[in-house]
């Protein structure tokens, strides 16, 4: 038989610059590789990136005839497909390209010792030279997209990313827990900084929405299950039961008129009671009454009643509606899901939410709502009268590791002075005091209207409030000055707390169905935070506005533009390139007992009912290489990470 050609490696080594230069010696590195009998070629660089370092990479594959190319530089997720462009200009296969960190992993953690930072270099790349060898061309497959669009979470970056890309002439799928679109915007009064009615910004959008020939709004629904992968997604969503026909509904209102059960409303924070069967706002889209069946004296405590189905002109009430589960195939998800507010419960220090007239930053936006409880007077929840006095608390529950917040939720400096500026405009007379730690106004006129807030007579006290309790009628506030280093007390009629802005809730339970990473504190995190803020790790899935974390309204908007062009960008292919570094099953050996089917987290494998044994589906798998850890005969192996490669790569790093 022919003796089997040796593949030729060429073996190139990157100073980046001081990064790695200043600490590994890449020219002793460089001579090691070149003595190596298995390496035909060895260079070193100051920035193999840069187009001289690529041209080199490109020369050497040329005159050397080289047929796999491995890199000593940086994390393979900066520059792989660099080198792989490169070295595939001259025909080498991509597969055969390998990147050998040894920036991260070898010279930025090895700084105090030199020598060994070169040896440990030394081994990292030729470790990578052994895979190299046993690398096998590989030829990714071609799979269609779907191009239609799942955003979850209709609040103004849901609304935002699914107006762009409704737009741009794609299907969009927008769906909401909550039987309306509009999101905490909804709920606002006037917007910083320039003060216009969140309303009257927001509806426009909304009706929009509403009304596009390309947007389908799934509201009071809520996703179950998603499989599939970025371009063929297959999702499960549940549609809950209104209890009410929207084809047939016009929004009358009277319904939520005249139904006799009362129960305190979550749109306006608790402030005032709804009835059973609501519309939560007047300009609320889709505006069609939906019927709470755990409040329902019919359908939650089994009373006859029928009030509603009585006085309905359209006849649409329904009390024998189910929830309905649907399936909906899509190829890109947007996910929007918002944020909450820290419980005010939860603060000792300020009641655990036991006085009435400590109330959270978006009750009082209910408070100045024109749409509001108090028709945008500012009132005292407790007995309606006006407050004369009004105490503002910042970071309440944020920058406070202890309860569990250590971040800065970024809105509330700016969401304070807009509030205290508008009591101010209600209340001429009124006196305002803002506590606070600092004041933070990084944004487009933000320093100006903080200075505004001060000039129209708004008190700013840097200091945090030990405690406040109630005396009678009125709260008393204590704190310190740290300023002047005194005491302060204020007796106030009215205390808003600023509390931390948090993931909203279930947003956990949501990234565990989606497969999606979050943070410490539980919200989504982003592929890279600087340089791929819109999108996740897994592929196809995007992330937009206050899910990934604290943001005003322009930069939530700004983030859904974002993640809705990446999804413009993915919709604008014809196809997607499936990544050929899969499992595979060597159908002699397996041997059908199925471990690997359960071993996998992504559904890609199953056993085949008729000859027992296991096969890949290969649009599925991640390559994540769980199946092929779990063989107990070796028959399931990785492309490119077989365990003949990785045994290699093992004895070059430790018996070098
Ligand atoms: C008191 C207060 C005042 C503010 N004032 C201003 C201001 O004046 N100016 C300004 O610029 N910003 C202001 N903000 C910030 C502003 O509210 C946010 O920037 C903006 O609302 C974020 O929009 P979003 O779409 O990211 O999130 P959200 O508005 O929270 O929308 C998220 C949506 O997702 C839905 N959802 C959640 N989970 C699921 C799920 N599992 N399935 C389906 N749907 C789900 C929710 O029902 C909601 O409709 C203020 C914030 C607060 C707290
Ligand atoms: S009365 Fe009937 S039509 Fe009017 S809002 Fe209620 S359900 Fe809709
Ligand atoms: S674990 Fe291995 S032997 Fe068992 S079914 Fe899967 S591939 Fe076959």
């Amino acid at each position: 038989m022919k003796p089997k050609k040796q593949k030729r490696v060429g073996a190139f080594v990157c100073r980046c610059g001081i990064n790695i230069g200043s600490v590994v010696d890449t020219r002793e590195v460089a001579a090691a590789l070149g003595q190596r009998p298995d390496v035909a070629v060895a260079q070193e660089y100051v920035y193999m990136c840069s187009d001289p370092g690529q041209e080199l990479i490109r020369q050497a594959v040329e005159k050397e005839g080289l047929d796999a190319v491995v890199v000593g530089c940086c994390t393979p997720n900066l520059h792989l497909k660099t080198f792989r462009k490169a070295a595939g200009t001259r025909g080498v296969n991509p597969f055969q390209v390998e990147v050998a960190n040894i920036r991260e992993q070898c010279a930025w953690v090895h700084q105090e010792d030199k020598a060994a930072a070169t040896r440990k270099a030394i081994r990292i790349i030729g470790s990578l030279v052994d895979k190299a060898h046993g690398n096998r061309a590989l030829t990714p497959a071609k799979v269609g997209i779907r191009k239609r669009a799942l955003v979850i979470g209709a609040g103004i970056a849901g609304i935002q990313a699914a107006l762009d890309i409704a737009d741009a002439g794609y299907p969009v799928l927008l769906a909401d827990r909550l039987p309306n679109i509009g999101g905490r915007m909804a709920q606002l009064s006037e917007t910083f900084p320039t003060l216009d009615c969140s309303q009257c910004i927001l509806t426009p959008r909304t009706v929009e929405c509403g009304q596009h020939p390309n947007i389908e709004l799934l509201t009071y629904a809520e996703v179950e299950a998603v499989s599939g992968f970025i371009g063929n997604f297959t999702v499960r969503i549940r549609k809950k039961a209104t209890y009410v026909d929207w084809d047939k509904c016009v929004g009358c209102g009277i319904c939520t008129q005249k139904c006799p059960s009362k129960v305190s409303s979550q749109f306006d924070r608790g402030l005032v009671d709804r009835r059973a069967i609501s519309i939560p706002f007047p300009q609320a889209i889709p505006n069609r009454a939906t019927l709470d069946a755990a409040h329902c004296r019919q359908l939650g405590r089994g009373k006859a009643c029928g009030v509603c189905a009585k006085v309905c002109p359209a006849g649409a009430i329904d009390y024998a509606m189910q929830d309905r589960v649907i399936e909906e195939e899509v190829g890109a998800i947007v996910v929007a899901t918002g944020y909450d507010l820290f419980a005010k419960a939860q603060v000792g220090e300020y009641g655990y939410g036991q006085i009435r007239d400590v109330v959270d930053g978006l009750e009082f936006e209910r408070i100045l709502s024109a749409s509001g409880p108090f028709a945008g007077q500012v009132r005292r929840p407790s007995d309606g009268k006006e407050p004369q006095t009004v105490v503002f608390i910042k970071c309440v529950g944020s920058r406070d590791p202890e309860h569990g917040y250590p971040y800065c939720s970024k809105i509330c400096c700016m969401y304070t002075a807009k509030q205290a500026m508008l009591y101010k405009h209600r209340v001429h007379h009124g006196r305002a005091y803002i506590f606070y730690i600092d004041v933070r106004t990084p944004g487009k006129d933000y320093e100006e209207f903080y200075q505004r807030t001060q000039a129209e007579g708004v008190t700013y006290v840097r200091g945090r409030v030990s405690r406040l309790y109630q005396e009678g009628e009125r709260i008393v506030v204590q704190g310190v000055d740290t300023l002047v280093g005194r005491k302060v007390e204020v007796t106030a009629d009215l205390v808003v707390l600023a509390t931390a802005v948090t993931p909203s809730q279930g947003a956990k339970d949501l990234a565990r169905k989606l497969n999606l990473a979050t943070n410490e504190h539980g919200f989504f995190s982003e592929a890279h935070p600087k340089m791929r803020p819109v999108e996740s790790i897994t592929s196809g899935f995007f992330l937009a506005g206050t899910c990934v974390g604290p943001r005003d309204i322009p930069e939530t908007v700004a983030h859904a533009s974002g993640a809705a062009s990446k999804v413009l960008a993915l919709f604008s292919r014809e196809a997607l390139e499936t990544d050929p570094v899969i499992a595979t099953v060597d159908q002699e050996i397996c041997s059908g007992c199925g471990l690997c089917v359960a071993a996998c987290a992504y559904g890609a494998r199953q056993l085949d009912p008729k000859r027992h044994k296991a096969t890949v589906i290969v649009s599925l798998c991640q390559g994540c290489g769980a199946c092929a850890m779990v063989c107990p005969n070796s028959a399931t192996q990785h492309e490119n990470f077989r365990t003949d490669q990785i045994m290699a790569m093992v004895d070059d790093l430790v018996l070098a």
